[in-house]
């Protein structure tokens, strides 16, 4: 069985390696990802070229930064986390690209998100760098969730954003707390913490399902409510191997990258860093924040975890 710490390691890493894998497919039509790759030949990764992530784990990097910095979700620090990431080339949509540049130049994030994304975003950008969020707070579903709605809430306020982080991150707590995957289980709690009647539905439906079946009924887009139910199903149908939760969820089509982003996540909390294959880790970009600084991210997260349990 996989270490904690190898957890920790497993989540923030299969993230990474999985939004790299699907990058440079996203907005494609599953049809021509099917034609061009297929899914299973592009999570081979035989070219072995460097993975570069996107937005999706540059800002669960400040998430977990932010996270180890104030120990708790504090939304000021979490902004100023994202904002000293933040490159615009990666990817980023453009109400956050218009958020971030303004709170960078001094803006109020507060009243901006405001005046951006009036009524809330209900993108999967909440959801989509949660992970940490479900890391952190693992032993404690009710903080998980409260922690997660503060961490979508800076970007994404509309319920469904909001609603679609809580669910991943939860998705990611239950995928450590389960040593052995139990699908029952995993679905009929989720189902009892979502909040919005979108995603209770979609809950309720793929408790009734092969997971394996359900992967291709909610959705692939970029709205929370059609892909974080889509991303936890590759993972579902596939609990045992992250290589084929990512082909399930690149092979969606669209949204790709965060699709495979957040199976990744999950996959990557479950199984441990060991159950990620070698050839994709050593694939991933090593630059300033790369692969060896998100080993050493998911350590220090880990430590301050137990500093505070
Ligand atoms: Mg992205």
């Amino acid at each position: 069985m996989p270490s904690l710490l190898d957890r920790f390691r497993g989540c923030l890493l299969g993230q990474a390696v999985a939004d790299g894998l699907g990058a440079p497919w996203e907005g494609l039509p599953a049809d021509l990802i099917f034609v061009k790759g297929p899914a299973e030949k592009i999570v081979q990764h035989a070219s072995g070229e460097v993975l570069q992530y996107t937005d999706d784990t540059q800002m669960a990097i400040g998430v977990a930064e932010a996270l180890i910095k104030a120990g708790r979700i504090d939304q000021d620090v979490l902004i100023q986390a994202f904002v000293a990431n933040y490159e615009p080339d990666r990817g980023y949509g453009q109400g956050a690209r218009r958020l971030l540049s303004a709170v960078a130049e001094g803006g109020d994030w507060r009243e901006l998100v405001q005046s951006i994304l009036p009524g809330g975003s209900f993108g999967n950008g909440g959801a989509m760098r949660v992970a940490p969020v479900g890391l952190f707070f693992h032993n404690d579903l009710d903080r998980v969730a409260h922690e997660a709605a503060l961490s979508a809430e800076v970007t994404h306020a509309h319920p469904l954003g909001i609603d679609g982080a809580r669910l991943l991150a939860l998705a990611v707590a239950l995928a450590i707390r389960q040593s052995e995957f139990e699908a029952s289980m995993f679905f009929s709690e989720l189902h009892a913490r979502a909040e919005t009647e979108e995603f209770q539905w979609q809950l309720a439906t793929i408790q009734k399902l092969d997971p394996l079946d359900a992967i291709g009924m909610f959705g692939n887009s970029l709205e929370a409510h059609r892909s974080v139910v889509t991303a936890i199903a590759c993972f579902a149908a596939s609990p045992r191997d992250y290589s084929t939760a990512i082909r399930y969820a690149i092979g969606q089509g669209d949204d790709v990258d965060t699709l495979a982003a957040m199976a990744g996540a999950i996959s990557g909390a479950h199984l441990g860093i060991g159950q990620i294959p070698s050839r994709l880790v050593v694939a991933l970009e090593n630059d300033e924040k790369g692969r060896d600084y998100l080993g050493q991210l998911a350590s220090q997260l880990h430590e301050r975890f137990q500093e505070l349990a």
